[in-house]
């Protein structure tokens, strides 16, 4: 299988500046980013879209500064608070609900849209801009988890690119430039920081809290990628994530735990040569070179200093103590829809256990009994049965966790 979405030098189509781009998920970790690389360059980009989900406050102050014409939130009802949080002569067009994010995603007069939108959500507006033929700065990994095959066929036949902005991805992008074709390349490695809980033990996790698992060691993220981070699902979601990036099966994509997280993944040829990439943990780097690609913009933030980062270590992950990263090899392994199922249990999951509700055990328990009961979808569904499938794993995977309770 040889189905990159990433482009090599040679591929890409020119993208000329100043890019018009729209913002999808624009008051997260990513989208909050994001604006501050563009603020540093104000001539190279302009702000067409933003789209935010509940934070009419956030969206409000964005807006004021860039300007969009066009805003998008969950409902109507943010809808008006964020038009009475405008200031007075600024009236851009204001859309609200599922349809406006996919909307928004497909915008005629946008080049490049940024899919930051948080899990699930985010895959039909990713599919959007990939039928759209745009360049796709590709956060949004939960899209690729469900719906790979799709977003891949819809990018064959628009044009569309992705590029991806996962700090991991992004490493492995820039590694790959300039290699000849996949019988050069051997395997892909994705480095992982192990999360907050490395070398704790099952009765130490049994305990966590919520809180715990939040305090990442070197990434500052969003809640649900950072829990994903502490049961290790976010590197499982990366490792299907870079199956579909960079047409490899499973097994030709390994996971290598590096704590210090300056080492952002490698690429390893069939002579043995490893090409890493390295910097400081800050997305502003990965989104910087998504946005600008194939250009390089100065960033203003510290740099790596690699006589002052102390040791650099590796060790193999503990997937005995954390079982999510081997569900998601299984589930990609099992069947195009068992990554819909992995999903969606994981996002009810990590949900449940930010309320309280579950213990941190739980989410791997939950997980799989989902991909037990899960039964493969054909090859060639659609993107509405994918959505029903996902749909209806979270109905089972909530009652499942309520008799358990
Ligand atoms: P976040 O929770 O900080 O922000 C999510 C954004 O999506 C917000 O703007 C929110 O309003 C919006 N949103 C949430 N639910 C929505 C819905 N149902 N419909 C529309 N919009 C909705 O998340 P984040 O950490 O910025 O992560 C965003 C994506 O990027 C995730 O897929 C994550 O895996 C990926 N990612 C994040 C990081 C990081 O450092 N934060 C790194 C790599 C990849
Ligand atoms: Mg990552």
């Amino acid at each position: 299988m040889k189905t990159y979405i990433s482009l090599w030098p040679a591929q890409a189509p020119e993208l000329p500046f100043p890019r018009s781009v729209a913002i999808l998920g624009s008051t997260g970790s990513i989208g909050v980013s994001a604006l501050s690389v563009i603020a540093q360059h104000p001539d190279l980009f302009c702000v067409a879209a933003l789209a935010g989900g509940r934070n009419a406050q956030r969206l409000a102050e964005q807006a004021a500064h860039f300007r969009p014409g066009v805003l998008a939130v969950l409902d109507e009802a943010v809808a008006r608070e964020l038009k009475a949080l405008l200031p007075a002569g600024y009236a851009p067009e204001i859309l609200f609900g599922q349809e406006a994010y996919e909307a928004v995603a497909a915008m005629p007069g946008t080049d490049l849209v940024l899919s930051a939108i948080v899990g699930a959500a985010g895959f039909l507006p990713t599919l959007a801009a990939a039928k759209a033929g745009k360049r796709i700065a590709l956060a949004n990994k939960e899209s690729l988890v469900l719906g790979g095959r799709l977003i891949r066929a819809a990018c064959r036949a628009s044009g569309a690119v992705v590029l991806p902005v996962d700090s991991e991805h992004n490493a492995l992008f820039q590694a790959l430039c300039g290699h000849n074709g996949d019988a050069d390349l051997a395997r892909l490695i994705l480095t992982a920081s192990g999360g907050p809980f490395r070398g704790k033990d099952a009765a130490f996790l049994a305990a966590v809290t919520p809180a715990q698992a939040l305090n990442h060691p070197n990434w500052s993220m969003g809640a649900k990628i950072s829990i994903d981070s502490a049961t290790l699902m976010n590197k499982g979601l990366e490792v299907i994530e870079a199956c579909h990036l960079y047409g490899l099966p499973v097994s030709r994509v390994e996971v290598l735990v590096h704590p210090q997280s300056l080492v952002h993944s490698l690429a390893e040829y069939v002579d043995g040569s490893q090409l890493a990439h390295l910097g400081l943990p800050d997305m502003r780097i990965p989104i910087a070179h998504s946005l600008c690609y194939p250009r390089r913009v100065a960033l203003d933030m510290p740099r790596l200093d690699l006589a002052q980062a102390g040791d650099l270590t590796f060790e193999a992950p503990d997937e005995a103590l954390f079982p999510c990263l081997g569900l998601a090899k299984a589930a990609f392994a099992a069947s195009h829809s068992h990554p819909v199922a992995l999903n969606a249990a994981n996002e009810v999951a990590v949900d449940l256990f930010l309320q309280g509700r579950i213990g941190f055990p739980d989410i791997p328990r939950l997980i799989e009994a989902a991909l037990a009961r899960h039964t493969a979808l054909k090859e060639n569904c659609s993107a509405a049965e994918l959505i029903a499938a996902d749909t209806e794993t979270r109905r089972q995977t909530l009652a499942a966790a309520a008799t358990n309770a």
